[in-house]
């Protein structure tokens, strides 16, 4: 048996109303003081709007992946090129080169990029989560 939930009186047939703003199955009689239930439409999600504040990503969070020495190496070996070849391209010394390779010279932002471009390879990492 169904109560109506504003008078608590039995309520065979009840109806959905609202009064002050809260749904109420109520009996006929009370049904009268509310204003007829209609499910509010779904209301369509608005996309999300990523917020303004996009990070741009700069050098600052990334960071020169201390395995650099062992990345440039084994991609330079990879493409067959001896430290003259790979810096004829890249119209840089060999020294520098082999400087970098076994981690006595950190490439600065310009080189490190150059040598990405080079040799295909990534030398700056996220500094986050790491
Ligand atoms: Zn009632």
């Amino acid at each position: 048996m169904s109560y109506c939930e504003l008078c608590g009186k039995s309520a065979p047939e009840r109806k959905r109303v609202i009064v002050d703003g809260t749904v109420f199955n109520v009996c006929m009689s009370c049904s009268r003081h509310g204003k007829p239930y209609e499910p509010a439409p779904v209301p369509k999600k608005k996309k999300v709007v990523a917020p303004a504040t996009k990070k741009i990503t700069l050098a600052d969070d990334l960071v020169l992946d201390p395995e650099f020495p062992r990345i440039i190496r084994e991609a330079r070996m990879k493409r067959g090129l001896s430290h003259e070849q790979l810096g004829m391209q890249m119209s840089e010394k060999s020294n520098l080169l082999r400087r970098f390779e076994t981690g006595a010279l950190k490439p600065d932002e310009l080189m490190a990029k150059k040598l990405e471009r080079h040799l295909g390879i990534k030398l700056y990492v996220s500094a986050e989560g790491e």
